[in-house]
This record gives C-alpha cells, structure tokens and sequence, in this order.
C-alpha cells in the first residue's frame, strides 16, 4: 500500500500547510490572512493549482530549475528503476549513473576534467571555497585563501555562501560572517558607474584594482555568476570577460564561475560561461543539473586543480576531506543522465536560442510601448526588464509594482518572476526564464500578459 496523496480534500491539506509549515521566502503574517496556493500537477510548460486553475509557468517552477519541463516520465522511470536497484551509497564509494553523467558531463565542458556531487547550488559553492582554501595551504602556506566576488551577485544560502553574495536584502541581520571574502563592483552598463565609454573593460578592471588593495598574495579566487540572476538578470558588457580572465591569469587567481542558474542550458549554450571564451577552474551548478527531479549538484574543477591534491602521499590530510551524505544518493545523477539525454535529443540548446531571441525580440517592442520598462537584457531563454518611475533619471520603481504586475499576470493566468529581497532599492527587474521547451506561442502569451498588467498597473 502506497501512502496516497490525493485522497484528503484540499481545504484540509491547506489547513495543514498553513498550520506546519514554514515557507521560503515568506511573511507568514501576510501569507495566513489568504489560501496558500498549492500546485498540484504539471505537464509542459503549465502548471495546476488545488482548484484546477491552469498556468503557464514561465520561471521554471518558480526558481528557474524544471529546464526539461514537467511530466517526464522517462525521467521519472529511470529514477524508479535505479532506486530499486541501488539507492543509496556514501561516495567514498563510485555509483554507476556518477560516472555515466560525470562522463556525458565533462564532454560538454572541454577544459575540465573532475565532478564532485552534492545536493544544491549552495553546497556546491561551499565545496568550491573549502578547494580554494586548502590549495591555499597546499600551495602558499594558507596566505593566498582570500575569495573575490561581486556586487549583486548571488551564491546561496549558507552563511559561507552569503558572505560572498553582493545583495545587502538577503545578508541583511544573518551577520557576522566569515572573513576572507571581498566585494567588488557590478558590471550592469545601464547604471554605469563610471564615465568611461568603454564599460566592459573598465568594470572588469575593478577586479585587479581589488586584488591589488587585497594583496595578490592573499587573493586566492573569484566567484562570479556568467549572467547575474537573482540580481537584476544581469547580462555582462562587451570586453568583460576576456578582462576578467586575463587578471586572473596575471595575479594566478582561480576563476570560478557559478552556473547554478545558467547551467544545463538556459542561455542556449550548455554553460553561461562558454558565450564568452573563458576558461574557468571551478564551475558550479545545480538547478538544470536534473530540472527539480531530483536533488543533485556539481562542483566541477579542472585536472590541474583536482591534481594539487594527490600530489603529496606522504601528507595524511592532502586529500579533500569533505563528505555529503546525499551527494551518495543515486537518484541525483541517473535524473541528470536522462535529463541531459532529452536536452539533446530534442535540441533544446538550439530551440532556447531560437525561441529566446525571439522573446528578446518581443520584450524590446514591449519597452517601446511601455515608458515604465528602462532596460531589457537577456541570452537564451533568461529575460530580465528592468522597471523605472522615469526613463531619464532611471530611478528604479517600488517593489510593490513589480509585485502587483507579477499578481496581475497570476491572475491572468501566467507565473512570472521578479527580484526578491536582493539588492537594495533595486528590487525593480521582472525574469523571465521559461522552460527550453517553449515556442513562440507560449512567448506570445507570457508578453501579452506582462503588457496587459502595464496597461494597468
Ligand atoms: N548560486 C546562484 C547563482 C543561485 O541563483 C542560487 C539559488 N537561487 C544558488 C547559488 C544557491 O542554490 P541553492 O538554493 O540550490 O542552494
């Protein structure tokens, strides 16, 4: 007898729900005066709640992670079949869909050479940091552990994660925090803070300035995101990264990049980072890794880095002495496996950039009808617009705007995404990031609702 999940009435599930548990991002104060909304299937790109209202789902369950879309059953039987088989050993030991999906894996990411599992993006940072800091002591006596990231990016929830995100709303009264992380600026050109024509080098030049005040001695990394998700879906200038790479190169500062949003497709390459030409020593991801049907990251580094820990046998400690429990669950990497088969086999990478110009296309004819819509940025199926009280002066609008448009589009019938508690007084970008199944259809109905909401808003 299987637990059966459909058999209690919604109005007591919801009673419940609202009586145990405690909900991401939430006020509960404001959450208890009105139903919860409770989505209860899925196929596609839409989404249904208890009461049988449909939606388009163009934020990929809410957190830009179902990147194959809902109802998978092929994914869902390759799950069932392998936690029949075996479903869970430590990773001290090897499991067979690790070393099938780290192989498919490292084909698409030349350069790399080695994955370590764990179970969310956060965790997945958390191991890059700990890699930096022991290579650190392997290497420069524990003085080069310093981690550079940037302003208004975000790495995760962890206090070690949060000490190295750039958005104060999210910090904010979570502090202290761990030393040895250092901010830098952002690199979004719309609010250019400089007087240079040419942004791109200019902004990315603002790493070296950092290093340089730090101590190159003492800097051991940078964490960037490719593009600036939870941010402002920010979108790097011309010229950025190719400066970004040859400082690193220059002061022998590892590059890693967080993919945790971008990876597994979304931007319509298989990493953010590979529209740009760099080469990175730690990538990270999570989220697209197996679009939410199962839990799993990846902390992926390259050989020459993994190789900094074998080199010393005599040393008892040399090799990396981290452990994550679920990082041993099968599940993970046989959800990955298919999920990565269907991005192929479907030709998800060139329909995300065939059906993401398009929506590009459609939202920069919306800004020509919409004063409100300051600034439009986007790769692939990643969309941001950025919402402002005055074109001129730019001045961003209230979070309650972006909200009553992203309540307006729900009630039409569309889930969109917004900036959440990030970065202060800069809570004014809409995101888009559907999945990579989407066509031009359901990018007509995604626009025309978010055109009719600034109709009325
Ligand atoms: N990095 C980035 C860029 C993210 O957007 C997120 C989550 N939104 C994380 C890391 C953290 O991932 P998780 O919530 O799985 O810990």
């Amino acid at each position: 007898m299987v637990a059966n999940l459909t058999s209690e009435p919604f109005s007591h599930v919801a009673e419940l729900d609202r009586r145990h548990v405690w909900h991401h991002l939430t006020n509960h104060y404001a959450f208890d005066a009105s139903p919860p909304m409770m989505v209860v299937k899925g196929k596609g790109l839409r989404v249904w709640d208890a009461n049988g209202k449909e939606y388009l789902d163009a934020v990929s369950g809410g957190l830009w992670t179902v990147n194959v879309g809902y109802g998978r059953t092929s994914i869902a039987k390759a799950v069932h079949d392998q936690l029949v088989d075996m479903c869970f050993f430590a990773n001290s030991a090897g499991n067979v869909p690790g070393a099938l999906f780290a192989e498919r894996l490292l084909e698409k990411m030349p350069g790399m050479g080695r994955v370590y599992f764990s179970n969310s993006g956060s965790e997945a940072n958390e191991k890059a940091y700990k890699i930096v800091r022991q290579i650190a002591h392997l290497k420069y006596g524990g003085k080069k552990h310093k981690i550079i990231y940037r302003e208004r990016d975000y790495h995760g929830t962890t206090i070690g994660c949060l000490s190295s995100t750039g958005q104060f709303e999210r910090k904010n009264q979570y502090g202290p925090f761990a030393p040895g992380f250092v901010e830098m600026p952002h690199c979004l050109e719309y609010r250019n803070q400089y007087d240079d024509v040419d942004y791109g080098p200019r902004a990315a030049q603002e790493l070296e300035t950092t290093i340089l005040r730090e101590g190159a001695d003492t800097v051991g990394a940078v964490v960037l995101e490719p593009i600036t998700a939870g941010g402002g879906v920010i979108t790097p200038p011309a010229g950025y990264w190719e400066t970004i790479q040859a400082i690193c190169k220059k002061y022998d500062v590892l590059l890693h990049i967080d993919e945790v949003v971008c990876g597994l497709g979304r931007t319509g390459t298989w990493f953010g980072y590979q529209h740009y030409g760099i080469k990175p020593d730690i990538v990270t991801m999570a989220k697209g890794v197996a679009s939410g049907y199962a839990a799993i990251s990846c902390t992926v580094t390259t050989d020459a880095v993994f190789d900094l820990f074998k080199e010393d046998p005599k040393d008892r400690m040399g090799y990396f002495r981290d452990v994550s429990t679920f990082g041993g669950c099968a599940s993970g990497p046989v959800a990955a496996l298919e999920n990565l088969r269907i991005i192929e086999d479907e030709n998800l990478l060139d329909n995300t950039q065939r059906v993401g110009a398009y929506l590009l296309a459609k939202l920069h004819e919306l800004k020509s009808k919409h004063e409100l819509i300051g600034d439009v940025r986007g790769k692939g199926l990643f969309c941001g617009l950025e919402l402002v009280s005055d074109r001129r002066s730019k001045t961003p609008v209230d979070e309650t705007v972006v909200m009553k448009i992203a309540a307006d589009c729900l009630e039409q019938g569309v889930m969109i995404g917004r900036t959440n508690r990030s970065f202060r007084d800069f809570n004014n970008t809409i995101a888009l990031a559907p999945a990579l199944i989407a066509t031009e259809q359901d990018i007509d109905q995604i626009v025309a609702s978010i055109d009719d909401a600034l109709s009325r808003v």
